[in-house]
């Protein structure tokens, strides 16, 4: 008999924003303004946890809802016994706020072991199902660290289950495709990343919910490692709002002007749209200065802003040197600084000038992602990425590649801008197991202790870096779409990594940097960092890493891989993609292949046709067409999305596009605020306009 533990969170409802949700001072989310509700995929990780107890025959299974929040998120506990939960934790007290990840997992961990002991009479026959990620936190980093604190299996990105000879199998995303697999010993960790049936509460466990008493607990009752800001491992250095998107976003009339742009853009007429990437300037240890009060590179704009200031007034009374600087010249400046800073924020100024060592040592570290046979094309702009870093730190790159056979892969890493390749072969690693994975790189980090270790933010990369990082000690920062080097010389600091990501749902940026950790550790975007130009004449070192592997390291059993394959050139000039709203097979094939016909011959070029992954799942066409996170990312001149809604996972794989035109019937479909040019209607209609203008 399997018991469920279902984590669940209470966040604010980033579908209804409203204007007045953003201060007019900052442009930032102001959360106090936004309901709360329950993280929607937490909720299907409910209905889910449900499903696997009807599908498993067993009903007398216990589902136990647990939080960790304000006691107001103790109505996500109700929602929970008012669908299918059995019993309800609250784990909620002050020293447990402010907490990253880590201090996240590590809390819901001992409150698992607790739940485990008491309610479940020590039964460790259980699985731990939750939501993929939070729409607040985006990380997708606490189940895999639950799962490294509690030394079980996690399988992530579920999207199915199914109940075969007395144990569970599960479907679930992969990059390339999709993967059936049975964790090998229970209990184990499930992320749901997708789940159809979500559960109503019925009136009789509505009114059962309310009368069932909801256990609390404290920090002290479950007695965990790492809580709140202390047990954290990072620390937001600002929140600030989004930059504005360089696409046009421009909607047109009709199919006519449609076609227009789409020739006149093929061309090269009217701007290429530039990606909002921040570039914020190259980072120069202070050794290399011309002058010791440039401080250009301080890590808030409070600090940049002060140090600006100072150097300013330094300037003027003709000091170039702390030394210089006597408690005569200390008034001089808070004189002429006026209100700007007091006394103690001089001092710690000063103090901070004469830094000079950087705050970490050893090499910027990418960790390679591959399928035995390519390197996937993250790992190469992570490694653009690393080089450009390393450089501002005068150290090198090393890049870390974990595998059967992958010694081969170094000779193109080393000409995409690596120095040393630390090659960790096994035949057990011919396959990718998370937990042999994580042993294989979390020894290598261990033993060559890198400064920097960048993963990409893949499905593996997501699943691998928290479980790396938590068994190395080090803070996290998922899914980073900027990477600078900085200092922040009033904590002390000097040349470390500030981390910037989307966070509630991208409606904000944040900066991140590390703390109390060997390494800085973070997963990058892909499609966002530029890969450099190969150069063949690079020279590189290989550094065999033994590790010591057996079955008893193997979590998962693979039952099947369906990967796409076949010859479709993603790389054509221009692709058509079709999404769920292609209605059927016939649908795609018709509306999908007259489009690419009729723009092959007015532009004699090549056209490739691409899906989302939901026309993949539809059966609509093979997934070697799939665009997107998981599946192909494509730099075409034109990108063409007839009935695809603009889910982040797709737009991830078109950001490259020079241009990115979209069809959709909804008015308010995502992709039009991500795109150059729309037309609002049924792609039936349009496209065979749209055929017919090309063709006239
Ligand atoms: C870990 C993970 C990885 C993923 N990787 C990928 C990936 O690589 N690629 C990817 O694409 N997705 C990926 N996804 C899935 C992604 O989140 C979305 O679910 C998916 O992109 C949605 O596809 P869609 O836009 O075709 O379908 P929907 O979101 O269902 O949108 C269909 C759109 O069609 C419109 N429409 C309906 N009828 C018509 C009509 N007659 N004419 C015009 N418009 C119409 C609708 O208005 C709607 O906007 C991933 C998800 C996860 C969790």
């Amino acid at each position: 008999m399997s018991n469920y533990i279902v984590l669940t969170k209470q966040v604010p409802d980033v579908s209804q924003i409203t204007d007045n949700a953003f201060d007019p001072e900052t442009g930032t989310l102001i959360r106090s303004r936004l309901a709360s509700v329950i993280n929607e995929l937490d909720a299907l990780a409910l209905g889910f946890a449900h499903r696997m107890r009807r599908l498993s025959g067993d009903t007398s299974g216990k589902i136990v809802v647990l939080t960790m929040g304000p006691p107001m998120a103790q109505e996500v506990l109700r929602y929970g016994l008012s669908r299918c939960a059995d019993a309800a934790i609250l784990l909620t007290d002050r020293r447990l706020g402010g907490a990253d990840t880590v201090a996240t997992a590590n809390p819901l961990a001992y409150a698992v072991r607790k739940i485990v002991k008491e309610i479940l009479g020590g039964d460790e026959d259980y699985y731990v199902v939750c939501g993929m990620q939070s729409v607040d936190g985006d990380t997708a980093q606490v189940p895999p660290q639950l799962a490294e604190e509690l030394k079980l299996a996690c399988v992530a990105y579920v999207t199915d289950a199914a109940y075969r000879n007395g144990r569970f199998e599960f479907t679930r995303i992969i990059s390339g495709g999709s993967q059936v697999v049975a964790p090998r010993n229970m209990p184990a960790v499930i992320t749901v990343a997708k789940y159809e049936w979500p559960l109503f509460a019925t009136f009789a466990r509505t009114r059962r919910a309310k009368r069932t008493e909801i256990i609390t607990w404290d920090a002290d009752d479950i007695g965990a490692a790492h809580i709140g800001v202390q047990g954290s491992k990072t620390s937001v250095i600002r929140v600030f709002p989004p930059g504005k998107t360089t696409r046009k976003c421009k909607r047109l009339a009709d199919a006519k002007s449609l076609a227009e742009v789409l020739c006149s853009s093929f061309r090269g007429e009217g701007a290429k749209s530039d990606k909002a990437v921040e570039s914020s300037g190259r980072y120069v240890l202070p050794a290399e200065r011309k002058n010791l009060l440039d401080r250009s590179f301080e890590g808030t704009k409070k600090e940049d802003e002060d140090f600006k200031v100072l150097g300013g007034v330094l300037e003027n009374l003709g000091i170039d040197g702390v030394g210089q600087i006597n408690e005569y010249i200390k008034g001089e400046i808070l004189a002429a600084a006026g209100e700007r800073f007091h006394s103690k924020a001089l001092e710690s100024m000063l103090d901070g000038l004469k830094l000079a060592e950087a705050g970490y040592r050893g090499e910027v570290w990418v960790v390679a992602e591959h399928d035995g046979r390519q390197v996937h094309p993250a790992t190469f702009e992570l490694v653009g990425k690393a080089r450009e870093l390393a450089d501002s730190l005068k150290t090198k790159v090393g890049v870390c590649v974990a595998g059967g056979k992958v010694e081969g892969f170094a000779e193109e890493l080393i000409a995409a801008g690596a120095d040393n390749i630390y090659v960790v072969e096994h035949e057990l690693l011919t396959h990718f197991d998370p937990a042999a994975y994580r042993k294989a790189v979390a020894g290598c980090v261990e033993k060559y202790q890198p400064q920097i270790v960048l993963f990409a933010a893949t499905p593996r990369g997501r699943m691998l870096a928290p479980m790396v990082s938590y068994r190395v000690g080090c803070g996290l920062t998922a899914d980073c779409t900027g990477l600078d080097i900085r200092d922040s010389t009033r904590r002390g600091l000097i040349g470390i990594l500030m981390q910037t990501r989307p966070a509630l749902g991208g409606n904000v940026m944040a900066t991140i940097m590390t703390k109390s950790s060997m390494s800085q550790m973070a997963t990058a975007r892909p499609g966002v960092m530029k890969r450099l130009p190969s150069d063949a004449g690079r020279t590189g070192t290989v550094v065999p890493v033994g590790v010591e592997l057996s079955d008893e390291d193997l979590c998962l059993e693979v039952i099947s891989t369906e990967l796409g394959g076949g010859e479709v050139n993603l790389g054509a000039d221009v692709i058509v993609s079709g999404g769920r709203g292609m209605q059927s097979r016939d649908g795609y094939e018709q509306l999908a292949g007259s489009l690419c016909q009729s723009i092959g011959s007015k532009l004699d070029t090549s056209v490739e046709r691409g899906a989302s992954r939901a026309a993949v799942e539809q059966g609509f066409v093979e997934r070697a067409h799939q665009v997107g996170q998981t599946g192909t990312s494509v730099g075409p001149k034109i990108y063409i999305a007839l009935g695809i809604s603009g889910a982040i996972q797709h737009m991830i794989g078109v950001a490259n596009s020079e241009t990115i035109i979209a069809i959709n019937s909804d008015p308010n479909a995502a992709i039009f605020k991500q795109c150059d040019y729309y037309i609002v209607g049924n792609v039936e209609e349009v496209v065979p306009q749209l055929v017919d203008a090309l063709e006239a």
